[in-house]
């Protein structure tokens, strides 16, 4: 009983020293493709602008791949199961940003957590999520107030506008 379960627990640590280097092969490799621009490089992402979309952002790096362009956010949280709808939705405005200023639109965004990343497809509907909440946040801007949309005390704390809100927690 005692050689059984020194087995199974040499073998899973063999497992787990494979993932670990797989892992590790796999962060190595990135990126892949060539920055374009990036935060880390002496080639800083400029702020992009779309009039066409009304929208202006600047991602943390932008990668020329096999398969074109694609925006790249870094995020120093642990890595989720699978990307924040806000992570996501932010590097889908992103790809819009991409599409109108360098003229082609990505087909994945590439969201960089701390530990692993994600390679999410750029699809229409992201583009339709983008436009949606965009006109949402525009109408809201034009009322006098405006309902918090969360109960997340985490995001309040960080949050620049908190010395403003009367909805902060
Ligand atoms: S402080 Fe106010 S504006 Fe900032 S995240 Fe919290 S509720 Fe939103």
């Amino acid at each position: 009983m005692f050689l059984l379960v020194t087995a199974a627990a040499l073998l899973l640590a063999a497992l787990a020293l494979f993932l670990k280097r797989r892992y590790h092969r796999q962060r190595a490799a990135l990126p892949t493709g060539t920055l374009v621009s990036s935060d880390n490089l002496e080639q800083p992402c400029p702020v992009l602008f779309s009039t066409r979309y009304g929208l202006k952002g600047k991602p943390d790096a932008i990668l020329r791949t096999p398969n074109g362009l694609a925006p790249i956010e870094r995020k120093h949280s642990r890595a989720p199961h699978r990307p924040h709808d806000s992570d996501v939705i932010q590097a889908a405005a992103y790809c819009l940003l991409i599409e109108d200023n360098y003229g082609e639109a990505p087909l994945f965004m590439r969201i960089d957590y701390s530990g692993t990343w994600f390679d999410v497809p750029f699809t229409e509907k992201h583009r339709q999520w983008v436009f949606e909440v965009s006109e949402r946040l525009r109408a809201a801007r034009t009322k006098d107030t405006c309902s918090r949309s969360h109960n997340m005390p985490a995001k309040c704390r960080s949050c620049a506008q908190r010395p403003n809100c009367n909805q902060a927690l």
